[in-house]
């Protein structure tokens, strides 16, 4: 790794702020693109992470100048159409803005050209659909959930099926990931009708923003992370904001992804100002909350975008905070069900604020001998299980199993489900989102009663 020596930007409130004129424009974001790849090929350090920087860095290598410059528009899509939003590269870089003047972030850069790329119509017809149709999730996952017996003969239909490659034809979603079958009864429709729970002295209150996944397909999640909040005194109640809209953003759909962010800014900052706390059991989902609505929702709204990032925490992270604080305590008396070794695998959505080791932590204090990776998996929110993603998953799917297998562990423990998912369709091993694998040492898990296979 060299300390790079390329140009400084001219700076950040052009190239992260999805309101100003130039940021959709084309020959501005290329520019932006050239002086950001040059400076990570004179670098290099983040080349293990995923399939893109040795992309990237083949295509510069193939001119003998090595001059980012000299990439085709062609050449600058593909690189940007490989990264997954896993966050692992600006969580380490030196030269993200709040660090050097160099102002890297390539995520965010990346985010960028995908909304020039729609703006400009190099983005294709199909892949606007396919977009849109990942938009609506919530519409899709109430269907879903509502028509379960059939949408789970779809979902269950073997990878590579007649039926699944059809389905891929029909709607983007790929035809080879093993993907969560729909509950009958979501996450909110349970948390409604079970009993109610009291609390004696209440620890901390949050609403519980159950993203997608966990609302219409792995509820079990859900419903350990409230079984093991209220085993430690935080009273919860469920938010009614929806999906939080990274697929739109992650295609460069603005227009629906500012939709979905004023309507979820709405409704989580009046569940805030009410006393809550927000948890997201999803790191990229809750990274969408406390990164992305400031930028994107109408300048009257950003005090309250910002007072929902404020208050946003992932699922681990808040429990961890309650151990550590002077005031409040994290029932440590685990009876039930422990791992013996599991594999944590660290988010890059935790990284910047310094959460990416409390699900390793927590995982320990519940009895386990945690070894702590880093890596993903390529799909990091729904929009990563779109078939035209498949190669670059599937690689870095197996990557981060291979490296999962040497540390030998009796199960996984990934924040993202994705992972957990991506990581059963290579090893014979659980793999368990960290507030399952808590309450079940605590021996009140719903793991009894839920197929984790799936
Ligand atoms: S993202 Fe930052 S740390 Fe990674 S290669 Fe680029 S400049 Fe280097
Ligand atoms: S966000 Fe992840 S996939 Fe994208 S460039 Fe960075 S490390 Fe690679």
């Amino acid at each position: 790794m060299t300390t790079p020596s390329s140009t400084p930007s001219a700076g950040p409130s052009v190239g992260f702020d999805p309101r100003h004129d130039a940021y959709v424009d084309e020959s501005t974001v290329r520019n932006e693109l050239t002086r950001v790849f040059q400076v990570c090929h004179e670098c290099r350090r983040c080349e293990s992470y995923c399939t893109t920087f040795p992309s990237l860095f083949e295509l510069i290598e193939r001119r003998d100048d090595h001059d980012a410059g000299r990439l085709t528009p062609l050449d600058q899509d593909l690189v940007v159409d490989s990264c997954v939003q896993c966050n692992l590269c600006s969580a380490s870089c030196p030269y993200t803005p709040a660090l050097h003047e160099l102002q890297v972030d390539v995520p965010r850069l990346v985010l960028r050209a995908k909304a020039m790329q729609h703006a400009t119509g190099i983005t294709s017809w199909r892949s606007k659909v396919v977009a849109r149709s990942f938009g609506h999730a919530d519409l899709i996952g109430w269907t879903g959930s509502a028509a379960s017996g059939l949408a789970n003969r779809v979902v269950s239909a073997a990878p590579g099926s007649f039926v699944r490659r059809l389905v891929a034809r029909i709607t983007g979603v790929s035809a080879n990931r093993r993907l969560r079958l729909y509950r009958a009864e979501r996450f909110t429709t349970w948390f409604d009708n079970r009993p109610r729970v009291l609390i004696g002295n209440p620890q901390g209150a949050v609403t519980v923003f159950p993203t997608c996944l966990v609302e219409y397909r792995n509820t079990a999640i859900g419903a350990d992370l409230v079984k093991v909040y209220e085993r430690n005194g935080i009273e919860c109640s469920t938010s009614s904001a929806g999906c939080c809209g990274a697929p739109s953003l992650h295609a460069g759909d603005l227009d629906r992804f500012a939709k979905i962010a004023k309507r979820n800014v709405k409704a989580l900052a009046s569940e805030a100002r009410s006393g809550t706390d927000i948890v997201v059991p999803q790191p990229g989902c809750g990274a969408i909350l406390r990164s992305a609505y400031v930028d994107h929702v109408p300048a009257k709204m950003r005090l309250d975008a910002e007072l929902v990032a404020a208050r946003t925490y992932d699922a681990s992270e808040y429990l961890m905070r309650l151990h550590r604080a002077d005031d409040t305590a994290l029932d440590t008396d685990f009876r039930g069900e422990t791992f013996d070794r599991v594999t944590s695998v660290g988010s890059g959505h935790l990284t910047d604020r310094h959460a990416e080791f409390d699900s390793r932590d927590l995982l320990r204090l519940a009895g386990a001998r945690v070894e702590q990776i880093r890596g993903t998996s390529g799909i990091e929110t729904p929009w990563g299980l779109r078939a035209d993603n498949d190669a670059v998953a599937d690689e870095l799917a197996e990557r981060l199993a291979r490296r999962i297998a040497t540390t030998s562990p009796d199960a996984v423990a990934a924040d993202g489900d994705f992972a957990n998912a991506a990581v059963s369709e290579h090893l014979d091993i659980e793999a368990l989102h960290p507030m399952q694998i808590v309450a079940r040492a605590y021996g009140i898990s719903e793991h009894a009663r839920r197929d984790h296979k799936r």
